[in-house]
């Protein structure tokens, strides 16, 4: 199978006239599928339960996006089992097959683009720009993942010997466990989901129970596409019941989280003991949390980083784990810098319903979100001075304004804790030095950047500002899959590069082949 180089998505424009009306034509269409039921998918059954939860737009919370089942401890029982049955033949497909099945799913995705991305306005809250980015990252990693599966697919080569034959093959590890975040409710989803599955795992995916369609929507697209029943199963209910259940099961071989430091590190330690009847070292590949910073210097562009700081801390209002949550400015142009960060924030953020396609900035995702921000707020005006922002906006939903803190200690609790929220602490450093041991003075290590023209400033960043993924003269946000494999140091989790060429190489194990040659 020959496949052209992978190339990301273009981004769709919304400021063409034609792509507006389909965008609103999309979000009329999804809004009349509002409030339907789904089903838990288990091999090719779909079962209810009796008891059901619901997901709620955070703009409107009365309105009612899906209903779903919350399973049982017994139909966890069932879907390991099903998807262990499922394994046994998905795994012995060739590497081929499964990757024309994703090449089917990428097309179902650019088909159903803006639906989808309608489907994202509605349950968490994007802006249009930003739910389009998460459908085009989706269809990025299918893309992607589908020529990484062809390439490690084959036996790779070993050092030569005279006398034996010898190859290695990355077979796949059984049945994984798909837990992921409500805030990249498709395109995290859909990498975690597609690369197990294409390297020849079977999946169970729990989806946030703040996200639930937008996954439900994921797994009918993946039937859609062809994939064999079991492959792909959907188990529905609060973390906290099922999660537990699953991560503990002795059948489950493999987890791939991503969420925040205290699930990730729960999920760590339980999938660390072994239950009777475990056979194997469960593998975890946990991405968490973040503290991210930008560091601006004397030597930069101050419009420019104050541009970026506000795009990054502000974007997706500031639910992202690369979200700019701390913007260390240097000493000799810190009021210059606030001033200039202000009047950005004014000029770039649009408050307001993101089914409005000229908002650029919407709700938070719950009422529990909402008060833990607000409380953070609270704080930061004890730990600093408010700039801008501080409350919730006067409407129905869970808006809170875009907030900058100044003269935040690069100790105090909202420049170490991750608030997951449009909460900007600014942190004064006296010089470069100090700047990046505060940047690096967190237990994450996520993402990064530095605005400085000094080349050599550069070059000291890249060494010393310790993590997974740091930018040099632009926005901490909007990781690119293949350029900008993604993942964090220390508490942000296990590195594993997602969208990089190391991944899939995380869902399997290598086996090595070496035949005796008979001369
Ligand atoms: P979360 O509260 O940790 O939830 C993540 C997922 O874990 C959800 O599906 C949740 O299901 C499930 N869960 C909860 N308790 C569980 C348990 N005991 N066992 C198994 N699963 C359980 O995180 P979130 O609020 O969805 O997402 C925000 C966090 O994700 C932030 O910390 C952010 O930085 C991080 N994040 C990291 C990355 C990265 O690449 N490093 C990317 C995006 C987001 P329920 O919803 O049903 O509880």
């Amino acid at each position: 199978m020959q496949l052209t180089e992978f190339r990301n998505q273009a981004l769709i424009d919304f400021s063409s006239e034609e792509n507006r009306r389909a965008m609103e034509s999309a979000l009329v269409r999804v809004r009349g599928q509002l409030g339907m039921e789904y089903d838990l998918v288990i091999g090719d059954e779909r079962v209810r339960c009796e008891r059901k939860f619901e997901s709620k737009n955070p703009s409107r919370p009365s309105e009612v996006v899906g209903v779903f089942q919350k399973a049982t401890a017994a139909l966890v029982q069932k879907a390991v089992a099903g998807a262990e049955a499922a394994f046994n033949t998905w795994s012995q497909r060739s590497a081929e097959e499964r990757v024309a099945l994703l090449l089917g799913l990428s097309k179902i995705m650019q088909e159903r683009r803006l639906e989808l991305a309608a489907w994202m306005v509605f349950e968490v809250g994007k802006s249009w720009t930003e739910a389009d980015a998460d459908v085009a990252e989706a269809i990025d990693f299918c893309e992607f993942y589908a020529r990484e599966a062809l390439r490690i697919g084959v036996p790779q080569e070993l050092t030569p010997l005279d006398s034996e034959e010898n190859y290695l093959y990355y077979v796949p590890l059984g049945v994984g466990l798909i837990i992921p975040p409500w805030n990249f409710p498709l395109a995290i989803l859909t990498g975690m989901t597609t690369a197990a599955v294409v390297t020849g795992n079977t999946a169970i995916v729990k989806p946030s129970s703040d996200a639930p369609t937008i996954a439900a929507k994921l797994v009918e697209m993946v039937e859609q596409a062809g994939f064999p029943p079991g492959v792909v199963n959907f188990l529905t209910g609060s973390g906290s019941e099922v999660g537990d259940v699953l991560v503990s099961h002795p059948r489950v071989r493999f987890i791939a989280f991503t969420g925040s430091r205290e699930v990730g590190l729960r999920i760590n330690e339980l999938a660390a003991k072994v239950p009777p009847g475990q056979v194997w070292i469960k593998r975890a590949i946990l991405e968490m949390g973040g503290k991210d910073a930008i560091v601006v210097d004397t030597e930069s562009n101050l419009d420019e980083a104050a541009a970026g700081v506000v795009a990054s801390a502000f974007g997706f209002q500031g639910q992202k784990c690369s979200a700019c949550s701390r913007a260390i400015v240097l000493e000799p142009v810190y009021d210059d810098f606030l001033h200039k960060l202000r009047q950005a924030t004014e000029k770039l953020i649009k408050e307001g319903d993101v089914e409005n396609g000229k908002v650029n900035f919407g709700p938070v995702i719950n009422d529990r979100a909402c008060e833990s921000i607000l409380e953070y707020i609270q704080t930061g005006q004890q730990e600093g001075r408010l700039i801008t922002g501080g409350s919730r906006a006067p409407r129905d939903g869970y808006f809170i304004r875009p907030t900058i803190i100044a003269d935040v200690d690069s100790k105090a609790r909202i420049a170490q804790e991750e608030i997951f929220g449009p909460v900007l602490a600014v942190i004064k450093a006296k010089d470069y030095e100090e700047a990046l041991q505060i940047a690096n003075d967190t237990q994450y290590g996520l993402t990064g950047a530095v605005y400085t023209d000094n080349e050599d400033k550069l070059v000291e960043a890249s060494r010393r500002f310790h993590v997974g993924n740091l930018y040099l003269n632009r926005k901490c946000t909007g990781a690119l899959v293949g350029a900008h494999p993604f993942g964090g140091f220390n508490m942000s989790g296990t590195d594993s590069k997602a969208g990089g060429k190391d991944y899939l190489l995380l869902f399997t194990q290598a086996k090595v082949v070496s035949r005796k040659l008979r001369r």
